[in-house]
């Protein structure tokens, strides 16, 4: 460790540091403007040039590497004089037209002021304008441009995009997008990593510009996906007024995607829900109505009469018809502490285990497969290992740049900055193939074919981590007969994959030690979802990276806490932990913890049944039930099934039959149209607790502002309700986790620390102090378990599982000749209800729309600019055609994200994986037409 001298003092720094690293891990301070650690050095902006002992010149800090003895000076009159003149400088070509966002001083303000330093009287104004790009979430205003390139470096480097470049020459020279057009054209995805890194406010976040200066800065988590990025909300008067970088971050840093950083405004809409709400029928103890009637009428109401007639109500059907007429659905968007007293109001207070979440949509495959291979279901391994130590990675069926754009950036940084060889399995040419050493285009629900064909060729070529298969796991040899039934040519006729790009693919993915496998619902969403992540298992077992940083079974969880929902027992065959109800020691040892007296009825003796050991129904059991008539009542916390379930017209119509609906949720969304109360509950920037990300990191969720109105955190309307449920039917909390009387959020947690073995070391407390903390965290003091498998899997050995190929359940005919398969784009979030309020975010992307090939667009006489009408066997859509090569021929791919007759899941298909009960969101079979000509073929001619 060299030792050097700055401003006097004796530094100890490390080898390879430079003067400026060395200084600032001293604390002493040296100003710059174009150097930001995250980005490479470009030594331009010469304001943090210091003074050498011996030196023949002054030199700039950040490229100047330390050596033994050095003698630096960092702050002499003659440097503030050199800095004063540098500031003056590129003030000559500064002008500030007094349009600021909500932001502090900017950094190059702040040393103008330190240093005294003036615009020189002949200052040059460019006279550019002020808001110069229509990006609507980025502010350009290169009159206040300095050319510190930073703008430049984080796109390229941190965003993995080259949006920005520096173009023209001489005085005129200046930063461009692309090739000098808007940041759109030059395909800019609005990350605002650009205005982030400026340190001049040249770039600003447009949604801030005028907001003024924020009252306090809250750091908390992203609301959106589960990446689980760490955001500052900046809040004025009670309201956001930006969300900006937390450097901090342990996840992200200094990236957020444009969902993060800008679509914060849903939060502030006029549709929030601000009081209780029921409808009139039951308001006048009429029947229920369900044509639109005055009746049906909302009527808003006070907390106390809302959660008494649903406590009443739960009461009555739970005395007449028994627990198990009640369903109970938790959220993804919703704290960990709110899922655990979801599905403790389930069982304890109404003593159902009928309580799953959106999980049963997205990744219930994966942990029913991961589980089967490994004893654990959860993602392995860190996003940051993958992204510094894997050397190949298999990304199948993820569009991650768009679905976890900060992963996918990861990704691309990994991929220029230190080659990591990435192999795409997608149908579609989704953006990150162009990072892609191979990009193999399987057709959908083909996924085992394709793996098993991987499989073959690693075995055929002997490249299997044999010492790892024969220590650490079983099941090989049916495993490695049934993969010799899947030779190259096979695979080729299933999935469309050539028998090249197999071989090709197989030694990459072989040759390149640790390999991470990272997929999301293209593998999940399928009636062959768990088969698919066992044959993932299966891969990464027989090249034994399982257990190591840079590789592991990486399933991208798809909302902000599904992860956490999850863990918390959100689902009905597990209590927290994923302790299963199927064992009778477990759930007796529940019913002792949230134990309940008297244990009869106190009006006719009836018994109180204790929980039994067979799990409840799913999501997807529970709509179909309440709308049969054998279910009662339906709870539902931040789900919208009339939006996101498959096959959406049927859940629509069960919706509508069922007797009693109770949705507890921010906006009147697509489900409120069927629910008989409407209960306000509270967003992500007013939440307080943790949030789970979907590498099982637990993070603090900080309450920036308060909910609306009346709107209330959804963990007190829960515990109000629960006791009101008690009360109704006069029982006591007797078990010593029994009662519903919270403090705050972090008093649940102490609840779930000692219930659940995963998270028994895991309290507020520790995550206020900054420790970082992925389950397993068995306790107090663990440091947690960033990666899962090493040494031996849960279940002791890892079992292989021969998987067989299997068709989806519904494939193209005469009839219905395209296979359509289902996603979402960068602007949109799942359903929509929170991105279709989000201004900037709709205005990208305001319609549905389907991508379909050109060959195929030119059989059905389409160009580009038509609607057409994509029809199943189950319904119909609308939407603008896309006619793209990103869609092989044979495909149409169509996001979802806008109801009614946009909705794509009027389309899809409710066929289930017979494991995991998880929908075939990603194979069905449709027919296309247009609806309107295009306009270009119908416009006279000139
Ligand atoms: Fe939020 Fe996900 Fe975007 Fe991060 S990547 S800012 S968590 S939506």
């Amino acid at each position: 460790m060299p030792n050097v001298t700055i401003d006097g003092r004796t530094v100890e720094a490390s080898a390879g540091q430079t003067v400026l690293e060395a200084a600032r891990d001293a604390g002493i301070t040296v100003p710059t403007l174009c150097y930001h650690p995250d980005l490479s050095v470009a030594g331009s902006c010469r304001l943090c040039l210091v003074q050498v002992e011996h030196a023949p010149a002054l030199a700039a800090a950040c490229a100047l590497p330390i050596s033994e003895g050095m003698v630096v000076h960092t702050e002499t009159p003659a440097l503030a004089d050199h800095r004063r003149r540098v500031l003056e400088m590129l003030l000559r070509h500064y002008s500030d037209a007094g349009v600021a966002d909500a932001a502090e001083e900017s950094e190059f303000q702040r040393w103008v002021r330190h240093y005294g330093a003036r615009p020189p009287e002949d200052a040059a104004t460019s006279g550019r304008a002020v808001d110069s790009d229509p990006n609507p979430f980025v502010w350009v205003d290169l009159n206040k441009c300095i050319l510190c390139t930073r703008c430049v470096r984080a796109c390229a480097e941190v965003q993995g995009r080259f949006v920005w470049g520096v173009g023209h020459r001489g005085e005129h020279t200046s930063i461009i997008a692309g090739v000098d057009t808007t940041m759109l054209d030059a395909r800019c995805e609005s990350c605002g990593a650009c205005a982030a890194y400026c340190p001049t406010g040249a770039l600003a976040d447009k949604m801030s510009i005028g907001r003024g200066k924020p009252d306090k800065v809250v750091a908390t988590i992203c609301g959106y996906c589960g990446v689980g990025c760490g955001l500052n909300v900046h809040v004025k008067n009670g309201a956001i007024v930006r969300v900006a970088s937390d450097a901090a971050a342990p996840v992200n840093g200094m990236s957020l995607c444009v969902k993060g950083r800008y679509g914060y405004d849903f939060v502030h809409h006029p549709d929030r829900l601000t009081k209780p709400r029921i409808r009139r029928y039951l308001v006048e103890g009429r029947a229920k109505q369900t044509a639109t009637t005055p009746e049906r009428a909302w009527v808003e109401v006070g907390w106390d009469s809302a959660l008494d007639l649903v406590a009443k109500k739960l009461a009555e059907i739970k005395h007449a018809a028994g627990p198990d007429a009640i369903g109970v659905l938790a959220s993804a968007k919703c704290t960990n502490e709110e899922n655990y007293l979801m599905q403790k109001f389930a069982r304890q207070a109404l003593g159902t285990h009928n309580v799953d979440h959106c999980a049963r949509l997205c990744h219930s495959s994966t942990v029913a497969g991961l589980t089967m291979a490994f004893g654990s279901g959860a993602m392995s391994n860190c996003m940051e290992d993958i992204a510094s130590a894997a050397r190949a990675m298999l990304l199948i069926g993820s569009n991650v740049t768009e679905q976890h754009p900060v992963f996918g950036a990861m990704i691309r940084q990994a991929v220029l900055r230190r080659g990591l060889q990435l192999v795409v399995a997608d149908p579609r040419k989704i953006d990150i193939t162009e990072f892609a050493a191979l990009h193999v285009r399987q057709m959908p629900g083909t996924d085992v074919a394709l793996i098993n064909g991987l499989m073959h060729v690693i075995l055929q070529n002997n490249w299997q981590d044999q010492k790892f298969i024969d220590e650490r796991c079983e099941g090989y040899a049916e495993f490695r007969a049934a993969v010799g039934r899947y030779t190259p040519e096979r695979v080729a006729a299933i999935t469309g994959v050539s028998a090249g790009d197999l071989q090709k693919a197989a030694a990459i993915l072989a040759r390149n030690k640790p390999m991470a496998v990272v997929w999301a619902m293209g593998i999940t969403q399928h009636t062959s979802g768990v088969r698919n992540v066992l044959s993932l298992a299966n891969l990464q077992m027989l090249l034994g990276n399982l257990g190591v940083r840079g590789g592991g079974v990486n399933p991208l969880r798809g909302q902000n806490n599904v992860q956490g929902a999850c863990d918390m027992g959100a689902l009905p065959n597990v209590f927290p932990g994923y302790q299963t109800v199927t064992d009778p020691a477990i759930t007796a040892k529940f019913d002792a913890d949230w134990a309940l007296e008297p244990g009869v009825d106190a009006a006719d003796g009836t018994p109180h049944l204790a929980l039994s050991d067979t799990p409840g129904r799913t999501v997807t059991e529970m709509v179909e039930a309440f709308g049969a008539g054998a279910m009662k009542a339906l709870y539902i916390l931040g789900e919208d099934p009339a939006m996101t379930e498959p096959d959406v017209n049927h859940v629509r119509r069960c919706l509508q039959t069922g007797e009693f609906l109770v949705l507890q949720e921010i906006f009147p969304s697509e489900t409120a149209a069927f629910a008989d109360v409407l209960l306000p509950g509270a967003a992500f920037a007013e939440k307080a607790g943790t949030f789970t990300n979907t590498e099982r990191r637990v993070q603090l969720v900080r309450p920036a502002i308060d909910p609306p109105g009346e709107a209330c955190a959804d963990w007190a309307i829960t515990a109000e309700l629960a006791r009101r449920v008690l009360a109704h039917e006069g029982r006591q909390p007797v078990g010593p986790f029994a009662a519903w009387d919270y403090r705050d959020p972090s008093h649940i947690m102490e609840e779930i620390a000692a219930l659940t073995p995963s998270y028994a070391g895991i309290s507020h407390a520790r995550l206020e102090r900054g420790d970082n903390l992925h389950w397993p965290v068995p306790h107090a003091g663990h440091p947690g378990t960033p990666v899962l498998h090493v040494g031996e899997f849960p279940c002791g050995r890892g079992r292989f599982h021969a998987v067989e190929h299997a068709p989806p359940a519904e494939i193209p005919d005469a009839d219905y000749p395209f296979v359509l398969t289902t996603g979402r784009v960068l602007y949109h979030w799942h359903g929509g209800e929170l991105t279709r309020r989000a201004k900037g975010l709709t205005e990208q992307c305001p319609h549905a729309q389907v991508e379909l090939n050109p060959a195929d667009a030119a059989k059905l006489a389409l160009d580009g600019h038509n609607t057409v009408r994509v029809r199943s066997r189950r319904g119909e859509m609308t939407a603008e055609a896309l006619v793209t090569e990103r869609v092989p021929q044979g495909i149409v791919f169509g996001n979802f994200h806008f109801p009614g007759a946009q909705n794509v899941n009027n389309l899809t298909i409710g066929a289930l994986d017979p494991l995991a009960k998880i929908p075939e969101y990603k194979a069905c079979a449709v027919a296309l037409e247009a609806v309107t000509a295009s306009p270009r073929s119908s416009s006279p001619p000139s």
